[in-house]
């Protein structure tokens, strides 16, 4: 159930810090066929609509390269979330999780994530499927799909050993 900035049965809010602790520089803003947060998907399809990541041209030589992958992760600044609940209903039925076991768009720091399919790249705009967000959205950070790397460095006497 998608929220807006009500807060709901059981659900708790706390008081926020008065200062911050970083600054964040937004890079560009992502171009979506949704004006409201209640039509958004809550995660973006790979068969989803073609939006356009544009990025800020400053930062053009950044891109180099970044069409020879099929993925890339886009990081995004959820800017009309609320930040200060940390128990969620997300069901909106009273049963309640922490902020941080949920993926939902109100946190501290409202930052999403979108594993995006790259169409193409046009200078300082990209065209790519699988986004979940407002159309304006800040964009905030864009990297190639970590599931696309291998580990580069050889297994070390003491790493943490899986099976
Ligand atoms: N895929 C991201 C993630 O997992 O980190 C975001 C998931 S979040 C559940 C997606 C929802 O956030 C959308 O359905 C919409 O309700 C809301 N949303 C989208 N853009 C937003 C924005 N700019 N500000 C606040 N909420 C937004």
């Amino acid at each position: 159930m998608v929220r807006l900035n009500e807060i709901r049965q059981n659900e708790v809010a706390i008081e926020l810090p008065t200062t911050s602790d970083a600054g964040l520089i937004f890079i560009g803003r992502i171009r979506t066929p949704w004006t409201n947060r209640l039509d958004c998907p809550r995660q973006g399809r790979a068969d989803g609509p073609i939006c356009q990541i544009e990025v800020d041209p400053r930062w053009l030589q950044a891109l180099d390269r970044i069409d020879e992958f099929a993925r890339i992760e886009v990081l995004y600044w959820l800017h009309e979330s609320r930040r200060d609940l940390v128990q969620q209903s997300p069901a909106n039925d009273g049963t309640t999780r922490g902020t941080f076991a949920l993926r939902s768009p109100v946190r501290p720091n409202p930052i999403g994530t979108s594993v995006a399919h790259l169409i193409s790249r046009d200078g300082n705009v990209l065209l790519v499927r699988g986004m979940d967000c407002l159309d304006g959205t800040p964009l905030l950070d864009l990297k190639p799909d970590r599931t696309l790397f291998t580990p580069i460095a050889p297994p070390q006497p003491g790493d943490f050993q899986t099976g």
